[in-house]
């Protein structure tokens, strides 16, 4: 019901609306490293090097930058933002709506023909976040191993 109703309602974006965000999200940026991580590590898009808020966006955002979730694509995640009602006062917050949505990144789009993309700038960009290495059960002392870990669009490799 919801959907509907926003669907009606909901002004179309321009193609710099769909890039441009009111608020940047540590916390959805770390959940998109993370997805983009899992889904490497499940063999798919291996090589993915996106960046959340530049390289990653909702079909409706992708569509006003005139390109095409390709079909089958499944979402890289699904994250949820808030929105807030204030109280009487028109400060206090006294309930946040939660409102899912689904994003995918860059590795998973077709530019529509004749369209040119617009790098996105980020103003507001968060700090790379470091993925968190997965905890194993280490019983001898370890070999060392040549971690390549993720710094920004680089990567680096760690002796651990
Ligand atoms: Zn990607």
């Amino acid at each position: 019901m919801y959907r509907k109703h926003y669907r009606k309602t909901a002004p179309k974006l321009s193609a710099e609306q769909a890039r441009t965000f009111d608020r940047i999200s540590e916390a959805s940026a770390a959940e998109i490293n993370a997805a983009i991580a899992e889904r490497a590590a499940s063999g798919l898009y291996p090589a993915c090097n996106c960046q959340p808020y530049q390289d990653v966006f909702t079909y409706d955002r992708w569509s006003a930058q005139g390109c095409y979730v390709r079909k089958g694509e499944k979402s890289l995640a699904r994250l949820v933002s808030y929105a807030e009602v204030k109280g009487e006062d028109g400060k206090e917050v006294v309930k946040r709506i939660p409102h899912p949505y689904w994003v995918f990144c860059r590795c998973q789009i077709t530019v529509k023909e004749g369209v040119t993309i617009t790098p996105t700038e980020v103003i507001a960009a968060p700090a790379p976040l470091p993925i968190p290495a997965p905890v194993e059960q280490v019983e001898a002392e370890p070999e060392p191993v040549a971690v390549p870990i993720r710094i920004g669009k680089r990567f680096a490799v760690l002796e651990v």
